[in-house]
């Protein structure tokens, strides 16, 4: 597809329209703007008339949120890859319909109380109001499903700051969400943005007086800055995901679940496998394994030709990603640096030192770093070390409950998955709703409706209690 706008929309009632039609139908005047100031001031408006609507409506609205993210998974998928290049659009279609179908909705906001001599206390999570959400390149139509069914369904507004890279198809997934809040009898400009967002309309959306609470989902510098507004903020950082492999497991089963996983959307979930810390007695049979289930292994001045297509070396010796190549395929990176290949690998993969790049580096993309461990306690200490005290997610594969326990006490991660691929450990394939805004530094872990709630305890005294 490309960026024009020979797109297909369906609106909840199964109907297909082109853009111009779409737009005639569900206007975007109270939505999109051209400053930030008067997306956040429709927002506040809108947020009030959720308020003084039912429960009742409020689900409403979230059940055709999701039936709109599901009829139009395909189409927002194929605009992000085309917009950003990053990752496959068959794994972006199924990013758009897990977090359609898995992300809590209004039931998730709990209230609860306590009954006795004196009377009765409730307590209940209420809305912030209007919450300001700065999304990343790496999930952006997912993003935008994920955190407007959360923050909706708890009774806010919000205004996004997309990705100045993945603008159009972020725009595009708050089209069908908003036309289909309207069609479920909701106000029109729950979802607000700019049509033109950047660095400072970011800043402008984290400063705002009217801005209740951030949520920012991003790489550490956004995250730094978001944290120090002084503002509530819900921050969902970077990660560098170890997966830790013992000799007591099944190899061709954990060569399988580290490929689907690394290789999922090419490495750019922020939860995917970034390194392997393997047993010495089982490093050599899981990796011939890995490639006889199709990914591509470089040795020696092979992985220097990788490194120096991917990598950008910093004056003080530390390396950054070359973001050319994030979420591309492993096909694009070994034909870039002169490395022949057969077909189409799942991942590239190479033995090195812990200290090499691949292993420290959250590198975004379809290489993956294996290095040697002596002993549970030598990989749990290079898990922790690669990890960087990002306290994101990490991995083990094992079949000794030992090594396990070890190695999450140790890891102390947001999210741990053991004998699974990541993605298992945010409800695909695996039990549990979906997040694509896993707060990390601030702790609230895997967000749904109930994290952008306030709570409120209201107090009846000596009365109302029947027991
Ligand atoms: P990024 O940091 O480049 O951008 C994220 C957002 O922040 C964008 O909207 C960008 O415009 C904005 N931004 C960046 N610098 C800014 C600044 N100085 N001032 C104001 N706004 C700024 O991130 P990306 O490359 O799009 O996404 C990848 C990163 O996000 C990875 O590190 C990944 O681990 C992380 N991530 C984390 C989660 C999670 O749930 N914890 C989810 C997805 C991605």
């Amino acid at each position: 597809m490309d960026l024009s706008e020979n797109r297909v929309y369906y609106s909840t009632s199964g109907r297909q329209y082109g853009l111009k039609e779409f737009k005639q139908k569900y206007s975007d005047e109270f939505w999109l703007f051209d400053n930030m100031d008067d997306a956040i001031e429709s927002a506040g408006v809108s947020q009030q008339k959720l308020m003084e609507m039912s429960i009742k409506t409020r689900k409403r609205i979230i059940e055709y949120m999701r039936d709109a993210g599901r009829k139009n998974a395909a189409m927002l998928a194929e605009l992000a890859h085309t917009e950003t290049g990053f990752g496959r659009t068959e794994h972006k279609v199924l990013k758009n319909i897990l977090v359609s179908d898995n992300t809590p909705g209004v039931e998730d906001v709990e209230s609860f109380c306590w009954t006795g001599d004196y009377g009765i206390t409730v307590v209940e999570r209420a809305p912030f109001g209007v919450i300001g959400s700065i999304i990343p390149s790496t999930n952006p139509t997912s993003s935008v499903i994920n955190n407007s069914i959360s923050m909706i369904a708890a009774g806010n507004a919000v205004v996004f700051n997309p990705h100045p890279s993945a603008v159009k198809c972020s725009i595009e997934a708050m089209r069908v969400l908003n036309a289909a809040i309207l069609e479920a009898g909701g106000p029109p400009a729950l979802i607000c943005t700019v049509k033109n967002p950047s660095m400072e309309s970011s800043n402008v959306l984290m400063n705002h007086k009217d801005i209740a609470l951030l949520s920012v989902t991003g790489g550490e510098a956004v995250v730094k800055i978001a944290m120090s507004t002084g503002k509530k903020c819900i921050a969902a950082g970077p990660g560098n995901p170890p997966v830790i492999v013992d000799d007591t497991v099944d190899i061709r089963k954990t060569a399988k679940d580290i490929i689907s996983g690394a290789s999922f959307d090419n490495n750019i979930l922020c939860i995917c496998e970034k390194e392997i810390i393997a047993f010495d007695n089982i490093a050599d049979g899981l990796m011939e394994e890995m490639v006889v289930q199709g990914c591509k292994k470089i040795s020696g001045a092979e992985i220097d030709k990788v490194v120096n297509t991917v990598l950008i070396k910093q004056e003080n010796g530390s390396y950054v990603i070359n973001r050319k190549y994030v979420g591309h395929d492993a096909s694009v990176i070994l034909e870039d640096s002169g490395i022949d290949y057969i077909g189409d690998p799942a991942l590239i993969i190479a033995e090195v030192p812990f200290e090499h790049p691949f292993i420290q580096v959250e590198m975004m993309m379809p290489v993956l770093g294996i290095t040697r461990a002596k002993d549970i306690n030598d990989a749990v200490r290079k898990a922790v070390l690669a990890e960087h005290g990002c306290k994101h997610s990490a991995m083990i594969h094992s079949h000794d409950v030992r090594h396990m326990t070890l190695a999450a006490r140790a890891l102390n991660t947001t999210i741990f998955v053991k004998n699974a691929p990541s993605y298992a450990g945010n409800g695909f394939e695996g039990e549990g709703f979906t997040t694509f805004t896993i707060a990390t530094p601030t702790g609230e872990g895997l967000t749904s409706a109930r994290t952008f709630t306030r709570m409120r305890r209201c107090t009846l005294h000596g009365s109302l209690n029947i027991i």
